[in-house]
Formats: structure tokens, sequence, C-alpha cells
């Protein structure tokens, strides 16, 4: 095991570990997820406040750490620690998550967490700065992305606070961030692989405008290949010349978004974009 390997970067700032607990207005019912809890200075203060903690923790020894930690007190029946890769782990049932885990993880973490069901209802994660940006930028700003707005069609994203590498031991090469995440429940209707392939389109150069981007090298093929699918699958006849570029233009056309950039389009706008081509038999999964 290696410090560089698994982000081992601990928390020393007490200060910051008692707001970031403070933050999830935990209840004396919750169960807790936390992720990577490394020697459990976030554990004990979740601890204190919430009836479960489960900790996914990689490293054989911080988990041996921890369990040393609580060895004895009252708390010790209240944690769980599973040792293994949060990525494979099997998640049990959590109302709150709370992580500070190594950034090579964020992405996976935070797409996990909203799509695992029942859904919790905050979760207090802290990112690498820029990956926290992008998580809370809004349509119009530098930052707006695909990450951006996938995240955002399925939760409220606020930042909390910055936090400065030198709270941590061994210092990171980055600054860091911690958001709040609320997913929405019910989450919005839609087929994530539906959205993410619009966006997938349309950011790929955000600033260049959405019928640009459809023009680019492989979309129109690819879309056609999609209509084809989506014509068998649905009993449909397939035409045997179809224009698919003319059809896309269509639905740019009627929504008034030939012009429009991804740059500047929120997830209403992106929504609204995909239930027209949707309602034409555009796919993009
Ligand atoms: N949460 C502690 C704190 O705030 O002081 C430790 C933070 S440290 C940045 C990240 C922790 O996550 C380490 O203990 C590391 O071993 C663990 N870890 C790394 N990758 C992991 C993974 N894929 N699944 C679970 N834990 C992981």
């Amino acid at each position: 095991f290696n410090t560089e390997r698994f982000g081992q970067h601990i928390l020393k700032n007490p200060a910051i570990a008692d707001k970031i607990v403070e933050v999830a207005s935990l209840r004396p019912t919750d169960k807790v997820l936390e992720v990577g809890p490394g020697t459990g200075n976030l554990t004990v203060r979740i601890l204190e406040k919430a009836k479960h903690v489960t900790a996914v923790e990689m490293d054989p020894r911080m988990a041996a750490e921890l369990t040393k930690r609580v060895q004895g007190k009252p708390e010790q029946r209240k944690l769980e620690i599973i040792i293994g890769d949060f990525v494979k782990a099997d998640l049990p049932y959590f109302d709150v998550c709370i992580s500070n885990t190594p950034y090579q993880i964020s992405s996976p973490l935070i797409f996990r967490l909203l799509s695992h069901r029942p859904l919790c209802r905050v979760a207090i994660l802290m990112f690498q700065r820029e990956f926290a940006q992008r998580l809370v930028a809004r349509p119009g700003t530098q930052l707006w992305s695909r990450l951006s707005a996938n995240v955002q069609l399925y939760a409220k994203v606020d930042h909390i606070m910055h936090v400065g590498k030198n709270n941590f031991r061994p210092a990171p090469m980055v600054e860091s961030s911690v958001v709040r995440v609320a997913p929405l429940d019910p989450p919005p209707p839609v087929k994530f692989e539906e959205f993410d392939g619009l966006g997938r389109i349309i950011f790929s150069r955000r600033n260049k405008t959405v019928h640009g981007n459809f023009m680019a090298k492989g979309v129109i093929d690819m879309l056609e290949k999609n209509w084809r699918t989506w014509c068998s699958e649905t009993g449909r006849i397939v035409e045997d010349n179809v224009d698919m570029k003319a059809k896309v233009e269509a639905v740019l056309d009627e929504t008034e978004n030939t012009e429009n950039r991804a740059a500047k389009m929120d997830v209403d706008d992106l929504l609204k974009l995909l239930s027209a081509f949707h309602d034409a038999g555009i796919h993009f999964a």
C-alpha cells in the first residue's frame, strides 16, 4: 500500500472535521456511510451524532487503526468496517454519506451515490477544488460542463467551504473543497444514458453551436444506427433512405436550439431538447 496511490491524506484540522459533520445535520436515527475513513478523524465525530456508521476502507492497516480507536468504547457497536474498494463494495442502507476520499474516485463516488436506491438524504463530500467547482457551476459560467449537468440533473449541489492543502498530512498537491449534494427525490424520469449521450455531443465543444456539434464527424451516423435499432425494437418500418441530418436539423429548428451553445443551456433546456429528439424517434444510447 502506497500513500499516493490510495490518496492517504489525513485531515488534521479538527475545526474542519467538526464543520463537515455539522453541515450533515445528522439525526440520532441516521445510518451513515463513510467512504475512506482512514484513521477515523471524521468517523469518531459521526459516531457521536448518528445511530450507525458503515465505513468502507480499502487499506487494512487504516481499518485496524480505526478499530483500535473505538475498541472498548460504547461507539464500537455502532461501527461496521467493510475492508475493500468502495467502487466494488455492496452498500448497505444509509441516510447520509460523508466522505473524504482520494480524488481518483471522485466521479465513480458521486455517480454511485446518485444511482443508489433508496436515495440518501444528503452527502457531504470533499473533492479536489476544480472538481467541486464543476459540480456547482451554473450555466453561462466558465466551468459549466457535462459533469455539472449530469450531477445537477439528479441533485442540488452547494459549495460549503474551501479547504487548503495544509489541513492534511501529508499535504496533497491540490486544494480541496467540501460540497453538499442533496439528491432530488424522486429523480427526474429520464434515462441517464440518454441525457449523458446528448451531453457528450453538445458539450464536446461547449462554445460551439449545438448544430455545429451535431455535424461533427460520426454523430449523424451514430444517431441513424440508434434510430434503426429503435425502429426495429418498436416494430416500425425502417425507411430505406432516411435523411437523418434533416431529421436532426428539424428538431433543432423547432426547439430553437440551432444557434444555442451548451455553455449557456441549463438542465431544463437540455431536458426539453432531449424530449423533442425522443418525440422524433432519435435516441442517444
Ligand atoms: N477520511 C480520512 C480523513 O479525513 O482523515 C482519510 C482521508 S484519506 C484522503 C482517504 C482514505 O480513503 C484513505 O484511508 C485510503 O486508504 C482510503 N481509500 C482509498 N481508495 C479507496 C477506495 N477505493 N475505497 C475505499 N477506501 C479507499
